[in-house]
């Protein structure tokens, strides 16, 4: 397996995610770094333990003493990291499914290491020229148990607590038996809130649902919603960086919609915005509306943050960033996805208006997403040279960062190869579905036809 996909290192744990993998990428990691401390903590998958182990014995092995912090949220890892300025192997597979785990890979400022940085410990890992220190000058390691109560208290100094606490909500809340089961609730409490919880024991097994955040594993957070007539429900992934939400009535919100409302109220004339080229039509219309500019990279977070770096760097306001999955990143805050401090943000906005009407005005567009299958590298390659020459005769602004996105100012359309499975992926999105359809099936027809002249 490639070490470093576009969201880390991922694997069904002990078939491709082995102990040896995991203390391998450590000592890499470990010898790029040459640091004297390092932090490892993971979420709460069963394996988790296992591979912590696994990290912790390779980072020793080549002299880092080991900061053990245990089951906690990425975001508090990367906390601990900065505030003790270590850099941190987090252990988690994030949203995928209770087989899998995963490596994510932090720097002693709390960020996620950028692509180049990957770059240098993946050429480690495969040349194995690691640093391994002698008998004597191996690393230690300690627990500590501070790390959770020091990232509730962080969070707690960081949101408007006053405005939170006099909205006097009942939050339903499913962690979903993941890391945030440890923390979420307690922050929210110390907000103010009346919190009732589902799936909220941490369970490595995710009895209760699937740790991926979408609408199909949160029928149950929907039911919590209505039969305890709370005022929004927040559900998180596995490891909690992630925040999705369902409005007062229990009816689910799209992640673009609770980005789009986040984002409109953060942002500005002369503030950019970071997302990936499927971004939605709301966050476009958003942009549009404030004066924001829209600054779209490939998909995955990691090049998501590694932009958002490059624009401050160049002395670019970026205050709110992400993507329509519940990943959202405040940079002004701290330069992570952080699913519990998106939830505060989002409960600040229900001061005064229930959820409902909070994201009423992000409700109205329909998607369609067509996939065109190919058996070999003859049809891939023509059904891209298709897709090109579609994008290059359209009246439209054209992105090509990552396939061909094009941009209708109240519509658009994007065709990419799928990375994972042979299939070109048509995405559309527009104020009608009618619309929307029409965008998707003229590339679809192209595509199909290019498929067929062979
Ligand atoms: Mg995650």
């Amino acid at each position: 397996m490639k070490v470093f996909g576009s969201s880390g290192t991922r694997g069904v744990a002990n078939e491709e995610l082995t102990p040896g993998f995991v203390q391998r990428v450590a000592k890499a990691a470990g010898s790029v770094w040459r640091a004297d401390r390092v932090a490892v903590a993971r979420d709460t998958r069963t394996t988790g333990r296992m591979l912590e182990n696994a990290a912790a014995s390779g980072l020793q092995s080549v002299g880092a003493n080991v900061d053990r912090l245990g089951v906690v949220p990425t975001p508090a890892a990367q906390a601990y990291g900065e505030a003790e300025a270590v850099p941190v192997v987090m252990v988690t597979a994030s949203h995928n499914p209770a087989e899998y785990n995963g490596v994510k890979l932090v720097g002693s400022d709390g960020v996620e290491l950028a692509v180049a940085d990957l770059e240098r410990i993946e050429r480690k890992f495969t040349t194995e020229q690691f640093d391994d220190a002698s008998w004597d000058e191996v690393g230690g390691d300690v627990r500590v148990e501070s790390a959770k109560r020091r990232y509730v208290d962080q969070l707690l100094d960081a949101v408007d607590r006053e405005t939170i606490a006099a909205a006097d909500l009942t939050v339903a809340l499913d962690p979903g038996h993941g890391a945030g089961s440890l923390t979420s609730p307690e922050f929210y409490r110390k907000l103010g809130c009346s919190v009732v919880t589902v799936n909220g024991q941490p369970d490595g097994h995710f009895p209760g649902r699937d740790p991926e955040p979408v609408r199909e594993n949160l029928s149950d957070l929907g039911r919590l919603v209505r039969a305890t007539d709370a005022d929004v429900g927040i559900a998180h992934d596995g490891d909690a960086d992630r925040a999705i939400f369902y409005d007062e009535r229990g009816e689910y919100v799209e992640g673009d919609a609770t980005l789009a409302a986040l984002a409109e109220a953060e942002l500005g004339e002369g503030d950019t915005t970071v997302s990936a080229v499927n971004v939605s039509q709301r966050l476009v219309d958003v942009c549009d509306r404030t004066g924001a500019d829209l600054d779209l990279t490939p998909i995955g977070s990691t090049q998501i943050m590694t932009r958002i770096q490059e624009l401050q760097a160049e002395g670019e306001s970026v205050p709110v960033a992400g993507e329509g999955n519940g990943g959202i990143i405040f940079p002004n805050y701290r330069l992570t996805r952080d699913g519990a401090y998106t939830g505060a943000r989002f409960l600040e906005l229900l001061a005064d208006r229930p959820a409902s009407e909070v994201v009423a005005p992000y409700d109205d567009y329909a998607n369609v997403r067509i996939n065109v299958h190919y058996e070999d590298d003859a049809q891939r390659e023509a059904l891209l040279d298709a897709a090109e020459q579609t994008a290059l005769g359209a009246d439209a602004d054209r992105t090509t960062i990552d396939g061909y996105r094009l941009d209708y100012g109240d519509s658009w359309v994007l065709v990419r190869p799928s990375g994972t499975e042979p299939v070109v992926r048509i995405y559309a999105e527009a104020g009608s579905e009618e619309r929307a359809d029409e965008l998707a099936s003229e590339f679809a027809t192209a595509l199909r036809a290019a498929k067929a002249g062979l």
